[in-house]
């Protein structure tokens, strides 16, 4: 066996490894766009119950209004009846008249009085309009993010488990290399999101697309050694 067969055996080796380790980075990334996408819809569900609790209390403020106007428009119509009575009991023209007044007076007050009942009942059937939109809202969202939820759930599984299958065939395949080699490709990708090695293609590197001497050129396709580009620091392989 030559040593150009054996480089490119380890460079074979590096590229399957490196394969592996794209897929479970790409199935890491998958897992986080996963989490941040349930945080996301958790995060507006909460925003929505929070919407329906200040809802609930718009309403419970517009139903103590009412109970007040209630009251109100009831005192003021015992007030009415009272003076009304008064008014019939009354035998000489002052008291009389002194009476009415007071019962015009009385009459004026509980139409405000009214008034302000009938605005309280509006403003309670609006604010329970209102809340009754954010409940059903609320509802429909639950159940939308609910489905998407499972379904974020279940592909998080099937992920985590090509995650450990990969990983494990990863370790097998790490070990067939050689310890400073692994060593160089772990070096090299450390930091790096896409590839720890790439082929020279038209005399540049397919990683920077530097130029690359003919002499390292002539070295790569040799095979005798591991060759790094020496702008990007990825190992260089012959194209194939
Ligand atoms: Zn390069």
């Amino acid at each position: 066996m030559t040593e150009s067969v054996i480089v490119s055996e380890v460079v074979d080796d590096l590229l399957s490894l490196q394969e592996l380790d794209g897929a479970i980075a790409r199935s890491r990334v998958e897992l986080q766009e996963l989490d941040e996408e349930a945080r996301l819809l958790e995060e507006s569900l909460e925003a929505l119950r929070r919407r329906e609790s200040e809802a609930e209390v718009r309403v419970d403020g517009a139903d103590r209004q009412l109970r007040q106007a209630e009251r109100t428009v009831q005192a003021g119509r015992a007030t009415v009846k009272r003076l009304q009575e008064r008014a019939q009991e009354v035998i000489n023209q002052r008291a009389h008249l002194a009476a009415r007044t007071e019962m015009d007076a009385a009459r004026q007050n509980l139409d405000a009085a009214e008034t302000a009942m009938l605005e309280a009942m509006q403003e309670q059937e609006k604010y329970r309009a209102a809340r009754q939109a954010i409940v059903d809202e609320l509802a429909q969202e639950e159940a939308a993010a609910q489905e998407r939820l499972t379904e974020i759930e279940r592909r998080k599984t099937e992920l985590e488990d090509e995650v450990a299958i990969q990983g494990d065939r990863r370790e097998n395949r790490a070990l067939r290399i050689d310890d400073s080699v692994r060593a160089l490709y772990d070096r090299v990708r450390t930091g790096r999101t896409t590839s720890a090695l790439a082929p020279v293609i038209d005399g540049v590197c397919g990683h920077c697309f530097t130029s690359i001497p003919k002499q390292r050129q002539a070295e790569i396709r040799g095979g005798r050694n591991l060759i790094v580009c020496e702008t990007c620091g990825v190992i260089l392989h012959a194209d194939r």
